[in-house]
């Protein structure tokens, strides 16, 4: 690597004696990669800052948190004046309520929420609700679809056919995932053999209804009204893990996008507008589960902490001001175009593959064909990703550093930088 990154370098040895690999979160150690992380200072608008000077153009968003890109003035002020007032209260206040009714403005199908600190506690408490309503155990997530890192999500599915779950990180015992099935994305069949087997059983499927934690899958044209109809047959409670897409794909979520509604909703990132908070809320029949309204425990000393419900009110409003979802299909489209101009001939050579929705978008490498399930992201060729994925840092372009991760547009990116993410791919693929 060209690029100096000597403080980044001292920096992450200290790190190593502190954290396990150096980090909070394992992506973030650039194992996937390769490499030294960057150890970042600040960022602005669409511009991130690292340790030893270098600066680069945001594709990350702080993994979507950051649709306004960095420093937004009225999330930022929104912040400093609640952290004047109060930081923590560990009571109700109005503006946690003032968050849920945005929340429930903009998708009003929401009876009742609660509010948590993060997507994993989202989605476990999520399936806690689905769990007590149903009075079942059994649960249905899909492979390659992350929900957190609670120990019932940490599953990998058998062969694709409906196989009780085993645990696909140490410390989990099969115990805790033996009531998780994993069925096979985009495929019908495989939802339809796990009723046959566990249909009686089943309290919930929990989906990524954009799968964005495997690069970027869509799903099938009716593949959500497919779950949908199943679920109701069984009564299973359907949820839609919207922690990446929600406030991002459209005002209404992914219910207004494919026209399909669940029975619970799980939000995380823009929520919080950059601090932890994340949500979990749905149909009355089920939330009514939650203490203290019913005998499902679910808790947090700094749930709805004022600073967070903030700062994520400054950023709904914000993002409902400057209607950012028009914004950002035009970036998107803007995107689409850049890539059919410079990448279309490596694209019918069969270099490559490219996908987006909304602000969501994805390049796979190797592959002629789109995935359409994990089986197929694994076989394509992350070797390739690796190489461009250094190239972009080393032109100033920063992404969310393995091949299993989507790219992000904030409302701060340019057709400018558009292009130079594009001409870097050019650059590596050709050779
Ligand atoms: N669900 C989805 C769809 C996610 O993408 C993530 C994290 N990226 C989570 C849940 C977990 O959220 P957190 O990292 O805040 O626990």
């Amino acid at each position: 690597m060209n690029m100096n990154q000597n403080k980044s370098k001292e920096i992450m040895l200290r790190s190593h004696a502190c954290f396990p690999g150096g980090v909070n979160s394992p992506v973030r150690s650039f194992r996937s990669v390769g490499g030294t992380p960057i150890v970042f200072s600040h960022g602005k608008g669409k511009h991130l800052y690292d340790v030893d000077g270098n600066c680069f153009v945001d594709f990350c968003s702080s993994w979507g948190p950051l649709i306004l890109g960095y420093s937004h003035p009225n999330v930022v002020s929104a912040i400093q004046e609640q952290a004047a007032k109060a930081i923590t209260f560990g009571a109700p206040s109005e503006l946690e309520v003032k968050l849920a009714e945005k929340i429930k403005q903009f998708i009003p199908q929401i009876d009742l929420l609660r509010f948590v600190n993060s997507g994993t506690e989202a989605t476990m408490s999520a399936v806690r609700a689905a769990r007590a309503a149903t009075g079942k155990n059994k649960f249905v997530k899909f492979e390659g679809c992350y929900h957190g890192h609670a120990d019932q999500f940490l599953v990998k599915a058998g062969s694709g056919l409906a196989t009780l779950g085993n645990p696909s990180s140490a410390g989990v015992p099969e115990g805790t995932t033996q009531d998780t099935l994993t069925a096979i994305y985009n495929s019908e069949e495989s939802i339809r053999e796990i009723f046959a087997q566990y249909g009686n059983e089943i309290a919930a499927v929990i989906v990524e209804p954009v799968a964005a934690n495997m690069g970027l899958i869509l799903p099938k044209p009716n593949y959500l009204n497919f779950l949908r109809k199943v679920t109701k047959e069984h009564g299973a409670v359907l949820i839609f893990d919207e922690v990446m897409t929600g406030f991002r794909l459209a005002k209404g979520g992914c219910a207004e996008v494919f026209g399909v509604e669940p029975d619970l909703w799980t939000f995380g990132k823009i929520i919080g507008g950059g601090l932890p908070a994340a949500a979990y809320g749905g149909k009355k029949e089920i939330m009514s589960h939650i203490a203290p309204l019913g005998r499902a425990y679910q808790a947090g000393t700094l749930s709805g902490n004022p600073l967070a419900m903030a700062a994520g009110l400054a950023m709904l409003n914000e993002i409902e001001k400057i209607n950012i979802f028009n914004l950002l299909e035009e970036k998107g489209k803007l995107l689409d175009k850049i890539v059919q101009q410079h990448l279309g001939n490596l694209i019918e050579k069969n270099k490559l593959c490219y996908t987006r929705i909304g602000s969501f978008f994805c390049f796979f490498f190797g592959t002629n064909q789109l995935p359409q399930n994990f089986e197929d992201v694994a076989k394509t060729e992350m070797s390739t990703f690796n190489k461009v994925y250094h190239a972009w840092l080393e032109n100033g372009i920063y992404l969310g550093p393995s091949g299993y991760e989507v790219g992000f547009l904030s409302a701060c990116i340019e057709e400018e930088d558009m292009t130079k993410l594009v001409e870097v791919i050019i650059e590596v693929v050709k050779h």
